[in-house]
């Protein structure tokens, strides 16, 4: 397949989210100026990971570029459960802060489901909260996981209406793949979830319309998976040698998904890059989520879409 010309859309996700995080931006500004709100969004750092060090400066960065307020508290690997414990419970009384986010993965000695349950539901932009989850299994407005939540914005703005799609997610994880497989019923799509106990995968994703891949498997869907002109998202992120060995003798890496992009481009419809795809949504969807908290603490209709209400 490697040497067939592309012939799918690439699902700029990239410049989606750029789009996204200008009209958050936009509607920031109504709510200062007509109420004098101004949303806020905290996030709680424990210890020292090289990665979630990275992810949580861009989150305080575009929150801050947003017109929100950005708090971030970074605390020292040793912080107790307890402590920080009680920094959520100060977080969840604050007026001025509108969305909380525990940046995972925390400490051994932290219990985090402890943790993710003492967020107030309201202020969990993260949407990991039991209540949220629940919220959104039962189709009650509540606050959504950002990557699912990115992955239907752009297939919404692809496609417009989803309603009977035939849709399969592949991965059963509680903060991608089971959250993504709820959005797409609540859109009246035919979702199958499947994961690595499924038997004959690359027949059921054949099936798909739309498929989904949050694995975590560099390049693992392959041209012979895809429904010919189907629509593809691929959510992975993986760590792989570099092409050049040089660069990989030295231990220099690239970044791939769960599809093989090339492969897929010359089957699909339409799929997402890696990186350049789902990944910028994530953060632009955290900022919705924390306006879309803001106004409805403060009873004001939000301007921008509540796709997940
Ligand atoms: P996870 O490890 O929690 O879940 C992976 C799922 O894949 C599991 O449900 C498992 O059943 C399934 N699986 C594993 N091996 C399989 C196989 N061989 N065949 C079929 N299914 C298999 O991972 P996650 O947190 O859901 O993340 C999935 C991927 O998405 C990772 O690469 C992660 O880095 C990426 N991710 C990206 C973003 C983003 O912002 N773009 C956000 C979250 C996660």
């Amino acid at each position: 397949m490697s040497d067939t010309a592309p012939t799918a859309r690439v699902i700029d996700g990239k410049a989606y989210a750029a789009a996204l995080r200008a009209r958050i931006a936009r509607a920031v500004e109504t709510l200062k100026l007509r109420h004098n709100l101004q949303p806020g969004l905290a996030v709680v750092i424990v210890g020292e990971d090289p990665a979630s060090q990275i992810y949580v400066r861009n989150k305080g960065e575009q929150t801050h570029e947003a017109g929100m307020r950005s708090d971030t508290h970074r605390l020292d690997a040793s912080t107790t459960e307890e402590q920080l414990l009680s920094l959520i419970d100060a977080l969840n009384g604050d007026p001025h802060i509108h969305g909380i986010l525990v940046q995972l993965p925390l400490p051994a000695h932290i219990d985090a489901t402890k943790v993710l349950a003492a967020i107030d539901p309201d202020k969990d932009v993260d949407g990991f909260h039991i209540i949220n989850v629940g919220r959104l299994a039962a189709g009650l407005p509540g606050l959504v996981p950002c990557t699912p939540l990115g992955c239907l914005m752009l297939l919404k703005d692809l496609h417009g209406d989803l309603t009977g799609k035939r849709a399969v997610v592949i991965g059963r994880s509680n903060i991608v793949g089971k959250p993504m497989a709820q959005l797409l019923l609540g859109e009246s799509c035919t979702v199958t979830i499947a994961h690595s106990r499924t038997r004959d995968l690359p027949a059921v994703c054949r099936e798909a319309d739309i498929l989904v891949a949050a694995v975590g498997r560099p390049e693992m869907v392959k041209a012979d998976w895809i429904k010919p002109g189907a629509t593809v998202i691929d959510v992975g992120i993986n760590r792989v040698p570099s092409l050049d060995p040089v660069k990989a003798a030295e231990g220099k890496t690239r970044v791939v998904g769960d599809v093989d992009f090339k492969e897929a481009a010359a089957v699909a419809g339409a799929v997402t890059p890696v990186p350049g795809g789902v990944g910028p949504m994530t953060i632009a969807c955290l900022l919705l989520n924390t306006y879309t908290s803001a106004c409805r603490a403060a009873g004001i209709e939000p301007e921008l879409p509540e796709l997940a209400a």
